[in-house]
């Protein structure tokens, strides 16, 4: 039988998602997560990549971008910054209803000349973990004066390390100078603390957290898949990531949202 390669590809994903839900309800048969999930806010953290019309699965194109954009606005998100994200769980401020956050790792240039625009048209807040050994120094990266202007816009600028390398490979002391140097180098280019880091391709351990809390980090960012709340580790915190969808866009955007059943119960997804 010749089956079309789309077909098969459905199949796949279908096939994944069923794995993924038997896997959390697996996993939710405790009480304590259980009620862990029901109690106090959740916020989802949105991680991106590049915007731009690339045939990669790590970039979104801008008209997408700007229907998912429109679709958080619409539904009465209220994009928070990683320093309210942390006050917001610590109990220092009270957080605003459905919190969001709307991050980008790496620094791409196209999260100035495609993404900005649409950010600033919607009003919207978002975090950008930048590369600082890339930054004015590739073409395809932002330079320092673009993350100035933008952090002049509802942009806030973190730290994914100084040059972006599989962390848990590398020895301690240069573990210290990714994490230290990047901190360093961003803080005094754009006149502000950095307290937050993404973690490269998201891998972490216990090891790479603790060095992080050392040099004085509040919270890292991995690419586990889930909603931030109380129960979050601040240096494990999850994100659920959005990638390139040549069709039915919003459906694999509400799919995404959807995925946990937590996100329907705080009535993110009205079916
Ligand atoms: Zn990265």
């Amino acid at each position: 039988m010749n089956v079309p390669l789309i077909d098969m590809r459905k199949i796949f994903l279908i096939a994944v998602m069923i794995i993924g839900l038997g896997f959390y309800h697996s996993q939710a048969q405790n009480v304590d997560e259980i009620t862990a999930i029901a109690e106090g806010p959740k916020i989802i953290v949105f991680n991106y990549h590049q915007v731009d019309n690339k045939a990669n699965p790590l970039a979104v194109s801008p008209a997408n971008f700007e229907a998912q954009m429109k679709f958080l606005v619409d539904s009465g998100c209220i994009t928070i910054t990683p320093d309210e994200l942390y006050a917001g769980l610590n109990g220092e401020i009270e957080l605003p209803p459905k919190p969001v956050l709307i991050t980008f790792d790496d620094g791409y240039i196209d999260n100035y000349t495609n993404a900005f625009p649409i950010l600033k048209k919607y009003n919207l807040r978002a975090t950008i973990f930048i590369i600082p050994a890339f930054t004015s120094v590739y073409p395809g990266y932002m330079t320092w004066e673009q993350l100035k202007e933008m952090e002049s816009n509802g942009i806030t600028i973190e730290s994914h390390t100084l040059t972006h390398p599989k962390l848990e490979e590398l020895p301690d002391d240069e573990i210290r100078n990714e994490l230290l140097n990047s901190k360093t180098l961003l803080e005094e280019n754009l006149g502000h603390p950095v307290e937050f880091l993404a973690y490269p391709t998201g891998t972490y351990n216990l090891h790479i957290a603790g060095i992080a809390q050392d040099i004085s980090y509040k919270g890292a960012f991995t690419i586990k898949y889930g909603v931030v709340d109380k129960g979050s580790n601040f240096f494990a915190l999850e994100r659920v990531p959005i990638f390139n969808t040549a069709q039915n866009t919003m459906k694999d955007f509400y799919e995404r949202i959807a995925w946990r059943q937590s996100f329907e119960e705080f009535g993110w997804i009205k079916k």
